[in-house]
C-alpha cells in the first residue's frame, strides 16, 4: 500500500505521513448527526486568523472543484475568461453546465499583454501559481488592473502554502475579488475535501445561496480543524518540497535530462523519461512535451534519480 501511494505522483497530493496529532479527538461517532453550524463557525474563525481576513470573508465548500461548480451556478449568465492552459476542472465544468468560457494562450508560460482587455466585464480566473505550467502569472499590478476593469476576478491559490503568494490583502479594497484556496495541496487533506473562498462577503452570500447545505462532512470539517490548529507539519512539508526539487532538477540537469521546477509542489520532466518512470510503475500526468510528476518524498526522490541514471544508460 504504501510502496503503491508513493508512486502516485499525478494529482500533487501530500507525499509525507500525515502528523497523529491531526486526527486526534476525532470521535467517529459524531457521523449520526448532520455537520454542526457550530463546527462550521469554528473553522471559519480559524480560517479568517490564518488568512488575515474577517470571518464575513470566509466561505468553506468541498474542494476547490465544488467552489468552481458553484461559481458558474451562481454566475451563470456571466462570460469567462481563463487562461490557456489552467486546471482542467475550469474548462470541464464549464462544459458540463454549458457556459461560455473563453481561453486566451499563454505565451512561454506568461499572460500576454492583452489579456486585461479580453478580460473586460468577465469573470476572469487566473491560477496563481499556475498549474500546470507551476509558475506565477500575476503580479500585484496586474492583479490591480484587472479588478479595474473585470465583474469578478478568480484567483486560484491551490498552492499558496508553497508559492507563498497571496492576493488577499487586496481583498478590503476589492469587493469584485474572490481568493479560492484548499486544504488538498500542502495540509494533505486532498481526501476531504475542504476548501475555501476568502471574497466580499457580498459575494459570500451569492455562493451560500446557491451552495447545498451540509455539503462539507463533520469528518472534514474536523480535520481541518485540526489541520489549522498546529500548521507546524505544513510548513515542514513545504521545506521538505523545496529540498527535493531542488535535488531532483539538480540531478536531472547533470543527466542532460530537461526538467523545469515549479513554485508548486511538482515539477515539470521530459516526456520520454515521465514515460520511462511511467513503465516502471509510476503515475505521472502529461501535457504538452512535458510530463508533470508531483515532489517526491525523500526516498522516493532517490529513486527517481537511480532511475534516471539507468534511463540515461539506456538512450
Ligand atoms: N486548483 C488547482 C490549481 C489544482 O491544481 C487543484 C488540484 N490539482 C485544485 C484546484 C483542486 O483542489 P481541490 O482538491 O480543493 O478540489
Amino acid at each position: 500500500m504504501v510502496e503503491e501511494e508513493s508512486r502516485r505522483l499525478h494529482l500533487n497530493e501530500m507525499q509525507l505521513p500525515l502528523p497523529p496529532a491531526l486526527f486526534e479527538g476525532l470521535d467517529l461517532d459524531c457521523v449520526r448527526f448532520y455537520p454542526p453550524e457550530e463546527l462550521e463557525e469554528q473553522l471559519r474563525l480559524q480560517i479568517a486568523d490564518y488568512a488575515g481576513v474577517d470571518p464575513s470573508f470566509v466561505f468553506i465548500y468541498s474542494g476547490i472543484d465544488g467552489l468552481i461548480e458553484l461559481m458558474y451556478k451562481v454566475f451563470w449568465d456571466r462570460a469567462f475568461l481563463i487562461h490557456d492552459p489552467a486546471y482542467y476542472v475550469y474548462e470541464h465544468e464549464a462544459l458540463r453546465q454549458g457556459i461560455s468560457l473563453s481561453k486566451v494562450k499563454l505565451r512561454f508560460s506568461k499572460l500576454p499583454s492583452d489579456f486585461s482587455v479580453q478580460a473586460q466585464g468577465k469573470v476572469t480566473v487566473v491560477v496563481n501559481p499556475n498549474n500546470p505550467t507551476g509558475n506565477i502569472l500575476m503580479d500585484e499590478t496586474l492583479a490591480e488592473k484587472l479588478l479595474s476593469n473585470v465583474e469578478l476576478l478568480v484567483v486560484d491559490e491551490a498552492y499558496y502554502e508553497f508559492s507563498g503568494v497571496t492576493f488577499a490583502p487586496l481583498l478590503e479594497k476589492w469587493p469584485n475579488l474572490a481568493i479560492f484556496r484548499t486544504f488538498s495541496k500542502a495540509f494533505g487533506l486532498a481526501g476531504a475535501r475542504v476548501a475555501y473562498m476568502l471574497a466580499h462577503p457580498k459575494t459570500v452570500g451569492l455562493f451560500s445561496q446557491y451552495s447545498e447545505v451540509y455539503r462539507v462532512s463533520t469528518l472534514s470539517l474536523m480535520l481541518a480543524k485540526n489541520a489549522l490548529a498546529d500548521t507546524s507539519y505544513v510548513t515542514e512539508y513545504v521545506q521538505v518540497v523545496k529540498t527535493q526539487m531542488e535535488r531532483l532538477i539538480n540531478a536531472l540537469s547533470t543527466l542532460h535530462i530537461s526538467s523545469r521546477p515549479s513554485v508548486c509542489n511538482f515539477i515539470l520532466v521530459d516526456k520520454d523519461f515521465a514515460e520511462f518512470l511511467v513503465s516502471k510503475g509510476f503515475k505521472i500526468k502529461f501535457f504538452e512535451k512535458w510530463g508533470r510528476l508531483t515532489v517526491p518524498s525523500p526516498s522516493v526522490t532517490e529513486e527517481v534519480i537511480a532511475l534516471a541514471e539507468n534511463y540515461r544508460r539506456l538512450t
